[in-house]
């Protein structure tokens, strides 16, 4: 597994975790590779410094083997399965859910669910809280 520091046409910056180099070149090829905020497939690997030459902007900065790696991976597994077992799931409501929460208009609690691209931009707009679920894969180590 590796993560790769990406940013979408809209310079939203996230991390993502691949299988392996080529399984993000096969998955980016496909555009299935999207930003987590806005849904953009138009997804390319940030460069790690402003510093870096446009020469080099295939290289990525990569770590392995760090205890804080696997450490991190079972956190966010963690926080998956909780958040998807105690949260309530809203479906293709989340956007109109999550800001009844954050103006108060509706019971503060935990949901998950599914937003539109468009739907993610208002709720940034509006200052609404929200991260993305992360998935890990299972059998990654
Ligand atoms: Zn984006």
């Amino acid at each position: 597994m590796i993560s790769y520091s990406l940013v979408c046409d809209n310079s939203h910056k996230f991390d993502a975790w691949f299988r392996n180099a080529e399984a993000y070149e096969e998955q980016h090829d496909r555009g299935i590779v999207t930003c987590p905020m806005c849904n953009s497939v138009k997804v390319e690997k940030a460069l790690m410094a402003p510093a870096v030459s446009r020469m080099n902007s295939d290289k990525v900065s990569l770590s392995t083997g760090h205890p804080m790696q696997s450490a991190i991976r079972e956190m966010l597994r963690t926080m998956r399965k909780k958040v998807t077992s105690e949260a309530d799931y809203v479906g293709d409501k989340f956007a109109e859910e999550a800001r009844k929460i954050h103006f108060k208009e509706a019971e503060a609690r935990g949901i998950y669910g599914e937003a539109t691209r468009d739907e993610v931009a208002e709720l940034i707009d509006d200052g609404v809280d929200f991260l993305p679920l992360p998935h890990i894969p299972e059998e990654a180590n």
